[in-house]
């Protein structure tokens, strides 16, 4: 079903066509299937979201577990070099507190989707994903929670 006219269509598609990675690929055909209106990598905002869906006023993430410390199968603390990956690592960590912060001082709600929620063994499927960011989308709630979506 086609939700959409022509114009947010074409518009979604070009931010589609700016994403790079898999799993952010995959957010945003969901988002786009459940007829949501975003825009991408929005530089004006703190730490740069992902998915910015300014009629509902939050923002979105997609982080890798390995780049973002999430506590899931998909994060192994590195063999070699364990020193310089988990300082990298923690730096990350650190940065995406600091940016979920500003953005709820701003007023933004703000998600964290994570990488084994969209991707590998544990991944959920799309009707799942779809229902949850609904859910989430247009739920409301709290400025100052962050929510998580993916497996523990
Ligand atoms: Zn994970």
């Amino acid at each position: 079903m086609d939700v959409h006219n022509k114009a947010t269509r074409s518009k979604n598609m070009r931010a589609i066509g700016t994403r790079d990675t898999a799993i952010e690929k995959r957010l945003a055909l969901l988002l786009e299937e459940a007829g949501f209106v975003f825009t991408v990598q929005d530089a004006a905002l703190p730490g740069r979201p992902d998915f910015v869906l300014a009629d509902y006023h939050c923002v979105i993430f997609t982080h890798g577990c390995f780049w973002h410390h999430h506590d899931c199968y998909l994060f192994k603390v590195p063999a070699t070099r364990t020193d310089f990956w988990l300082e990298k690592i923690g730096k990350n960590v650190e940065r995406d507190r600091r940016d979920v912060q500003r953005l709820r001082e701003l007023g933004w709600r703000v998600l964290i989707v994570w990488e084994c929620a969209l991707k590998g063994r544990e991944k959920l499927s799309d009707d799942e994903l779809r229902e949850r960011l609904e859910e989430w989308i247009c739920g409301g709630g709290d400025h100052a929670q962050i929510d998580t979506l993916g497996i523990r």
